[in-house]
């Protein structure tokens, strides 16, 4: 309370506050949503960590690995700047409140419910507070300036209980905005200059249970909406993903032909151990669905290598089945064990070796499935979205279909569209096509 005094009452100086954000797109729709919330209280945000009176670190908690970029993170900004306050939200800082708070330097553990109300609680910074276990409000946020496209939170925490995670937990129960307040908040973006905008939440396709309403209710209004030109749908579940979505896209003038569907394992006795909805044959349906009516829809795939019972003979099943399907992308994760999970019961392990093994043969299936898809849009027009980085004279931008493109960075392109005709691959190390003047 003394320091929540001082906060207040120092006016000769603004507090800097410097954002650290690990994890999915939420979390910076949400980190953005919170450095609002704070400069509006007359905090400013800085870029620079070693000029900042405050930490925030919106955290993650999918895997070990996210668990321990927080851990390194309190330990490296509290060593750069031992004076300065460091502040823990988001998903591990749920899981763990007790684990977090014994970290030296750490004065504030935030839960899910409490983050979005950082500005109340940055003032009790010294208080030692830790986080809610109740999680059940939802907080309409977007990303603000710090990216171009802007990611819109519709919907928070997921219903599913998939054997190995722990997001629900960590998360709370599936909620969502209503219909007007998504709208009204996408009026907001549009003010701000937003001209595309990522509809994204922890399972969306889930939007509006126990409102009555659907996913698909929501992007109809949207479609309707003026003044954004472009949407895109983030991670959606397979079983959620209708076919009336999908031939909505595909006739929408707003929404990309892209999707990011989560496989998980392309194995229908690795699903059923994961407690995933859907078999592989309601996944390769959605898919070829997509491509009917969109054969330039880029379709990234989420798959996990190493869960615990996927033998040897399952990931081979599941890795020609993978290899099978028409996509653009996959997004290959390793395995992970998390404490409290149902996964932990599952006694057939897979070793860190052989997790690295199936993670590169994966990545190679998905390098090969890029490439081929980039090189099929050589010489095709594309409207490409700007993106606001300068990375040695050069700017980059998406297409509809999620290409990356790179051209000469030009100031005055920063979030604008432009049509251009797509060249070779660039020299870039992420893959790119240039575009052609
Ligand atoms: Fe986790 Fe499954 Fe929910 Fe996704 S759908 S957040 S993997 S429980």
């Amino acid at each position: 309370q003394r320091e929540a005094r001082c906060i207040m009452t120092e006016t000769s100086k603004t507090k800097k506050v410097f954002f650290h954000t690990l994890g999915c797109k939420l979390n910076f729709a949400e980190t953005s949503y919170l450095g609002k919330k704070l400069i509006e209280k007359g905090y400013e945000k800085t870029k620079e960590e070693k000029d900042a009176d405050i930490y925030i670190i919106n955290t993650c908690s999918v895997t070990d690995v996210a668990d321990h970029k927080c851990r390194q993170a309190v330990a490296h900004l509290h060593r750069q700047s031992p004076n300065a306050k460091i502040i823990v939200t988001g998903c591990y800082a749920q899981l763990k409140p007790d684990e977090i708070i014994k970290l030296p330097g750490v004065d504030l553990v935030l839960g899910i419910n409490e983050k979005l109300d950082i500005d109340k609680y940055v003032e009790e910074i010294e208080s030692g507070h830790t986080g809610t276990k109740e999680i059940k409000d939802f907080y309409p946020s977007r990303s603000y300036e710090d990216r171009t496209r802007c990611f819109l939170k519709v919907q928070d925490g997921c219903d599913y209980f998939c054997t190995y995670c722990t997001i629900p937990y960590a998360r709370g129960k599936s909620r969502s905005g209503s219909i007007e307040s998504i709208i009204e908040e996408t009026h907001k973006a549009v003010e701000d200059g937003a001209k595309e905008v990522v509809i994204t939440g922890v399972n969306i396709g889930d939007f509006g249970r126990g409102n009555g309403v659907k996913f698909i209710d929501l992007i109809k209004e949207l479609e309707k909406t003026d003044g954004i030109d472009r949407y895109r749908i983030s991670s959606i579940e397979p079983n959620l993903l209708t076919d009336e979505i999908i031939d909505f896209v595909s006739k929408s003038r707003k929404f990309a032909p892209h999707f990011h569907i989560p496989l998980q394992s392309g194995s229908n006795d690795v699903l059923k151990l994961m407690g995933r909805r859907y078999k592989r044959e309601l996944f390769q349906h959605k898919i070829e669905f997509i491509k009917q009516m969109m054969p330039h829809a880029f379709i990234g795939v989420d798959v996990i290598v190493g869960t615990r019972g996927e033998t040897p003979e399952f990931f081979e099943d599941s890795k020609t089945f993978i290899e099978s399907l028409p996509i653009s992308q996959l997004h290959v994760f390793s395995y992970s064990e998390r404490a409290g999970t149902k996964a932990l019961e599952i006694p057939y392990i897979v070793s860190a070796e052989e997790k690295k093994r199936r993670s590169a043969e994966l990545h190679e299936i998905s390098e090969r499935k890029l490439n081929a898809f980039y090189k099929a849009h050589h010489g095709q027009k594309a409207t490409v979205l700007w993106e606001n980085t300068n990375k040695n004279g050069y700017m980059y931008g998406f297409t509809e279909n999620y290409i990356r493109v790179t051209t000469q960075y030009d100031k005055g392109l920063v979030n604008t569209f432009q049509t251009v005709e797509l060249g070779d691959f660039s020299d870039d190390k992420i893959l790119s096509l240039k575009a052609k003047a």
